[in-house]
């Protein structure tokens, strides 16, 4: 993996490469002397810039010279801090590092590639962050709709977790949601779901990135028998995952505020802290959560969770709803990661949080998609499309949360909230490599006058054409290429049924 130090001296190196390359001729032997000083540069880069890195982890080509891939599109959509799209672009990357990104006949003319990409009518830009999910509720969609989140919760969803989840319903539906959410483009995503080694294995197999949670939750779950027995399990998931695989970043999820007390939350981030692991909760989702903590602390929660100093330490807050106006400088300054969930509040009936409202606050906010359960799908373009939307009609102003704010929420500042903004969530020198292509071939992005506006208002997950994570190609012209789509899905239908039986023999008895 490619720690935060070395991308400064990617960039470095990979300018001055830039400036030397200017003054070397091109072709035939020339070409390989400037593919020594590619590998020089970069050679430098680590033995001058990353003391202790291991050498086998360094961005280097391969033997004959060439770049593991070229990704190609006529527009590349860069979402970095100046908002560069490049026309007729490419990105070329090698060891799940972007080395450099420009136009497509300059990146050529520098690079050859094993793989290439082609471009003709793709827009590339960076893979979207998925910031809030429970990907194995791919096999609960639909079991239990149209009810207001407490109701739904305790009396459908919990019950029906006991019963019928285990290792292989978290194996079968977590690849279902993977398979689902490389088909629409994204390529992180935090999840917060039981048995989360086997959620692990998924994702190692996979190639998608993820934040993976072991929950924490004071009650009888698929895989604890309450708090206590939860933290200790989430402490042993995070010892065998830490450092294992850069694409997987091990990390607590205590449930909320009204599922744990005061000293199981602050367990939980004790544990949190000796590690050094972030934390993913939900927050202030619901009038019922705000309303309970009033009763039971005197305090709304996020007022509560500072009290007890719950933001000592990386926070991924999901929803946020009901923040008062005291309490949103708060998320601001803990620099706590906010996760809109548009489809889950409006289904849920939960609210409309004020987005535009932290935004103007300074408060990082990602998007996410919440359980297929409560959404039902896993779908980041309908949540960019509502995320606008629902600020909008709910300020009745529709200059709130335009578009380009909607899709810095689902690249960079997803990526932010979550704490990989320094690794992934932009296309630029010395990130990792996470990148899709985005077909418009569709009839529905005829005309097109602004990019980004047909990105967050008219593309859909099937405009999605192909997925790199770590410079690995996922998914290329709609082919998912790392999970066995047949055998998923016939496992996924038949365990599906077998819930479905179950559930009909129940409401019989
Ligand atoms: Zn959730």
């Amino acid at each position: 993996m490619i720690r935060a130090g070395l991308a400064p001296a990617l960039f470095f190196a990979g300018n001055l490469k830039n400036v030397v390359l200017q003054y070397l001729p091109t072709g035939g032997f020339m070409t390989t002397i400037r593919y020594c000083f590619i590998s020089f540069f970069l050679c430098i880069s680590l033995i001058g810039c990353t003391p202790g890195e291991e050498p086998g982890e360094a961005p280097v080509a391969a033997d004959d010279g060439r770049i593991d891939l070229i990704i190609k599109g006529d527009h590349i959509v860069s979402m970095d801090a100046t908002g560069a799209i490049i026309e007729d672009g490419a990105i070329a990357v090698d060891e799940g590092v972007i080395l450099a990104i420009g136009k497509a006949a300059d990146i050529e003319a520098e690079y050859s590639a094993i793989n290439t990409l082609n471009g003709d009518n793709r827009v590339v830009m960076p893979g979207l962050v998925n910031a809030h999910t429970h990907a194995a509720m791919t096999l609960l969609r639909g079991v239990a709709d149209d009810l207001a989140l407490m109701e739904w919760l305790q009396n459908y969803i919990f019950p029906a977790e006991v019963e019928f989840v285990d290792a292989e319903f978290v194996r079968i539906g977590t690849e279902l949601a993977c398979w689902e959410m490389i088909r629409g483009g994204t390529t992180t995503f935090v999840d917060m779901y039981y048995y989360p080694d086997t959620i692990a294995e998924v994702i190692d197999s996979c190639g998608l990135r993820a934040l993976i949670s072991s929950t924490v939750i004071d009650q009888r779950s698929p895989d604890a028998e309450g708090a206590d027995d939860s933290i200790t399990k989430g402490i042993g998931f995070i010892e065998r995952w830490q450092g294992r695989n850069s694409r997987i970043t091990p990390i607590f999820g205590p449930h909320a505020n009204y599922t744990l007390d005061a000293d199981q939350l602050q367990a939980t981030r004790a544990a949190a802290q000796k590690y050094g692991a972030p934390i993913s909760i939900h927050v202030s989702e619901s009038q019922f959560e705000v309303q309970n903590s009033q009763n039971l602390y005197g305090m709304t929660s996020i007022e509560m969770l500072e009290s007890i100093d719950f933001f000592d330490g990386p926070t991924i807050a999901a929803h946020v709803i009901w923040p008062t106006e005291q309490e949103i400088p708060i998320l601001a300054e803990r620099k706590v990661g906010v996760v809109h969930n548009p489809t889950s509040n409006m289904k849920l009936a939960s609210g409309i949080a004020p987005i535009a409202e932290m935004l103007d606050a300074g408060v990082r906010v990602g998007l996410g998609t919440d359980g297929a359960a409560s959404n039902n799908d896993l779908d980041m373009w309908e949540e960019m499309r509502l995320a606008a939307f629902l600020q909008k009609i709910g300020l009745m102003n529709p200059e709130a949360l335009p578009a380009t704010a909607v899709l810095r929420m689902a690249t960079s500042g997803g990526a932010e909230a979550i704490g990989l903004g320094d690794e992934i969530g932009s296309l630029e020198v010395g990130k990792r490599a996470d990148v899709i292509q985005v077909a418009f071939d569709d009839v529905h992005h005829i005309p097109t006058f602004d990019l980004v506006s047909h990105l967050v208002y008219v593309s859909d997950e099937q405009d999605v054409a192909s997925v790199v994570v770590d410079g690995k190609v996922l998914m290329q012209d709609g082919d998912v290429l790392t999970i066995d789509t047949a055998r998923v899905r016939s496992e996924a239908t038949e365990l599906a049924s077998r819930i479905q039986a179950a559930l009909a023999a129940r409401n019989q008895e």
